[in-house]
């Protein structure tokens, strides 16, 4: 136990080895990193080392400004999108990037996935917003910044933690939660839910986006104030 962030190098550790367990990625595809708020660090996996040859002391921890604070290895090349989202959104404790097939088929065709049914209410209540295309100046300004950005102004004023997700067009997902595992969990809702939307609207292009009454129904069974899904 040499390292003051131990616990949260190995909770990002365990949570990156879902990643492809729940087959969200392939090879060395996608990250997730976690936040410790009250020491004001995040730790993320590195660039490009296979999720089976990771081991929790290769993991990289930074502070809220980019600055290494340990570790060997260059952190994750998506780590500047995830420091925009944790400066910026009080209560994320962890964040998932991955090119999951379904969810990044929406994003490429730039389509936010509509609330078709109750396995999507369930989660949230919102279609799953999709971003705006980058400018070719935003690319060139500073790419990861810019696709943090991107996120940021398309939520506006959207509670991030009612909708945990979203896909960035012509590139992939974004999934997030109040502690990593949780983010993990929403980036495998975001890829069913694209998946069963995608298999709805290949079977019937007009189908019909859920009704108001369904949608706050199912959402407020699991997360309105007077909750009654679940054990108590
Ligand atoms: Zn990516």
């Amino acid at each position: 136990m040499s390292s003051p962030y131990q616990e949260l190098k190995e909770r990002v550790f365990s949570a990156n080895q879902e990643v492809p367990k729940r087959g969200l990625a392939i090879y060395t595809f996608g990250n997730v990193s976690a936040l410790d708020a009250a020491r004001g660090v995040m730790a993320i996996k590195p660039s490009g080392v296979p999720y089976e040859k990771l081991s929790a002391d290769d993991l990289v921890v930074l502070d809220l400004e980019g600055k290494v604070v340990e570790g060997k290895l260059r952190p994750s090349s998506d780590t500047p999108t995830h420091l925009v989202l944790y400066r910026a959104w009080n209560g994320i404790g962890g964040i998932v990037h991955t090119h999951s097939s379904y969810a990044t088929g929406w994003a490429q065709a730039r389509l936010p996935i509509p609330i078709y049914g109750t396995t999507h209410a369930d989660h949230l209540a919102d279609d799953v917003p999709c971003t705006r295309v980058m400018s070719d100046e935003a690319v060139e300004r500073d790419y990861e910044v810019e696709t943090g950005k991107q996120i940021l102004e398309c939520f506006g004023r959207r509670d991030p933690l009612h909708t945990p997700m979203v896909l960035v067009a012509g590139h992939g997902a974004f999934a997030w939660g109040a502690t990593p595992e949780s983010a993990v969990y929403n980036a495998a809702v975001l890829e069913e839910l694209a998946h069963m939307a995608f298999v709805t609207r290949t079977l019937d292009p007009t189908a019909a986006r859920l009704s108001e009454r369904l949608i706050r129904k199912h959402f407020e069974r699991k997360h309105g104030k007077n909750a009654y899904y679940g054990q108590k």
